[in-house]
């Protein structure tokens, strides 16, 4: 029986003396292999077409007893805009493998997580190419699970997300939280995420969940590599009151949770040089500038002895996430230049 879907490519592999072996991603999140016959030797029929990354639509026999499924035809749909120099496509196999290693079970909406991702990067790796297009600022778009709501980037003075070139290290960053991201999604859709504002065991707030930026943070520690945070009280219940820290990684994976991705770097944009209250009460100076600038040069102003309180944002809450899904994932070569 003839079945029509579309797909992106997750992988090709040479098999035979003239075949592809074409895994694909299909729109009803299945992945599922596919031979493509005689293609290498093909004339008439395109090898641009077959490049991982592509949307495609095919045409494959479903028969039950083959192990791998034959294409009939197959045309591309959109090639995403992804110029080929070597960081680039570093970054791509990173999506792909990390959304071929996930594609397994039931993964509703993993299509169009993967489809997103990989617009998502067309815009970062093209910041002034014809391929941009301004995201909507849709305010119907998804919001964070609480009342809370994070202002735009506009509010903050933070560096506008498009049409500006960017310094190769913030392209970098701004890749690891694209890669963060996915990561935080593909636990949520494997059923691996409840709720990173809560203590996982005695249900506490971990910060007050009405109010932006957050409020009253609690320290609390991370159960790696489960997306889980413990409280004071149950960090020490269960022997683990070293690893208290503070709440940025928790706040980190809650904002990538519930919204869409230029609404979730806009919020850790207005995050930027946010600092902790002070234990006393004292308010903690907002400084809404690039972290690296607002180091160690404050502190001389702040008085002796005053111990300058943490940023809310840690630096590595998406290193750790790269770490931790390969717990689960199995080690992935295209993804440890990103791991801390
Ligand atoms: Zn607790």
């Amino acid at each position: 029986m003839l079945q029509r879907q579309k797909g992106i490519i997750l992988r090709s592999a040479r098999t035979g003396e003239a075949d592809r072996i074409l895994t694909l991603l299909l729109e009803d999140n299945r992945s599922l292999p596919l031979r493509y016959h005689g293609i290498r030797a093909s004339q008439k029929r395109s090898q641009l077409a077959i490049q991982p990354g592509n949307l495609v639509e095919v045409v494959y026999y479903e028969k039950s007893e083959a192990p791998v499924l034959s294409i009939k035809e197959l045309s591309l749909l959109q090639e995403f805009q992804i110029p080929p120099t070597y960081d680039n496509l570093q970054k791509l196999a990173a999506i792909l493998a990390l959304v071929q290693a996930s594609a397994h079970g039931d993964a509703p909406g993993l299509f169009s997580l993967c489809t997103g991702a990989l617009e998502a990067l067309q815009e970062q790796v093209n910041p002034t190419g014809p391929g941009q297009t301004a995201h909507p600022n849709n305010n119907a778009s998804v919001r964070p699970p609480s009342g809370a709501s994070p202002p735009t980037n506009a509010a903050t003075g933070a560096a506008p997300s498009g049409n500006n070139v960017r310094h190769p290290s913030e392209t970098h960053t701004v890749f690891l939280d694209l890669l963060a991201f996915l990561i935080v999604r593909i636990y949520k859709i494997q059923g691996l995420l409840a709720s990173p504002e809560r203590c996982s065991r005695c249900e506490t707030p971990l910060w007050k969940e009405n109010s932006w930026p957050p409020e009253d943070m609690q320290p609390s520690s991370w159960i790696l590599p489960n997306l889980e945070f413990l409280c004071p009280r149950c960090s020490l219940l269960e022997n683990r009151r070293a690893q208290l820290a503070d709440t940025g990684h928790a706040l980190w994976i809650y904002l990538a949770f519930g919204q869409r991705f230029h609404r979730f770097r806009d919020a850790l944009g207005s995050l930027n040089g946010l600092k902790f209250p002070a234990a006393s009460g004292v308010e903690g100076s907002a400084r809404p500038n690039h972290p690296s600038t607002v180091d160690e040069s404050g502190r001389p102003d702040t008085g002796a002895g005053q111990i300058d309180s943490p940023e809310i944002l840690q630096p590595n809450t998406a290193g750790l996430l790269v770490q931790c899904i390969q717990d689960f994932l199995g080690n992935l070569k295209e993804l440890r230049i990103y791991s801390d």
